[in-house]
């Protein structure tokens, strides 16, 4: 069921498979995180944003405004306003990055709500608990990354094809992503590095210094957004 929601995941998972790439996948983690490849994530590809999406009901608003977003691709400036590059070629300008929730060790979302609705997991994913959270949207205003989405109407109407293994949420319920916990406790990569047939996005537990995401953003410069606040992302960019 799960491959007809991620069109192109089984190709690509194979792909990675051969690569050795999905073997890090090793649940339970100390620390989950994530590193995007800015080079290799091609203008125009959103392979990852429909897996994403397809998988977790996430519903297609057209009305600027309600949109619900956990995986977005915004240009260079929007994801790191103080970091533009004015020489960059305009190639480089238009790919894009993808940003989606940091899991932040020190997360601002969790703190200012008040059910307890959003929540940090031992392995650093922050969730959300939807049938706690009662829409007061302290959270949104809490997260400086934009990475929560309210549901201003219900959003079951907007849904695609409505993936019956997962939850759909409903009106005046926030939501966002959960680095796919329920394909993690199945030792599966996180849906949009599945999907990513360019291999720019990969995961894994940061903690352990030999697995594969650590090794990587140990031996290349990384960034991430907005780290002057404190608030520890857990999404590198390399
Ligand atoms: Fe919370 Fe925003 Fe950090 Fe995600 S990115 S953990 S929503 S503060």
């Amino acid at each position: 069921m799960l491959g007809s929601l991620l069109p192109p995941f089984g190709r690509f998972a194979s792909a990675r498979a051969q690569t050795g790439l999905l073997s890090s996948i090793t649940s339970p983690a100390k620390r989950w995180g994530m590193a995007v490849d800015l080079g290799k994530c091609p203008a125009g590809c959103r392979d990852c944003i429909d897996a994403c999406h397809n998988l977790h009901n996430v519903p297609t608003m057209e009305k600027p405004g309600d949109e619900i977003n956990w995986i977005q691709k915004v240009p260079f400036p929007g994801a790191f306003p103080s970091q533009e590059n004015p020489y960059a070629d305009k190639s480089r300008r238009d790919r894009g990055v993808i940003i989606l929730c940091n899991h932040c060790s020190n997360p601002p979302c969790v703190r200012v709500c008040p059910t307890q609705a959003t929540f940090k997991r031992s392995d650093g994913i922050v969730m959300m608990d939807y049938h706690r959270c009662i829409g007061c949207r302290f959270c949104i205003a809490a997260c400086p990354y934009g990475a929560r989405s309210m549901n201003f109407r219900d959003p079951r109407p907007f849904i695609k094809s409505i993936n019956p293994e997962y939850p759909t949420r409903t009106h005046g319920v926030v939501e966002k992503c959960n680095f796919c916990d329920e394909r993690l406790a199945k030792n599966l990569q996180p849906a949009c590095v599945a999907a990513c047939r360019y291999q720019a996005l990969f995961f894994g537990d940061i903690a352990q210094p030999k697995s594969e995401i650590r090794t990587l953003i140990s031996g290349r410069q990384a960034i991430r957004r907005r780290p002057e606040l404190g608030t520890d992302p857990h999404v590198f960019y390399i």
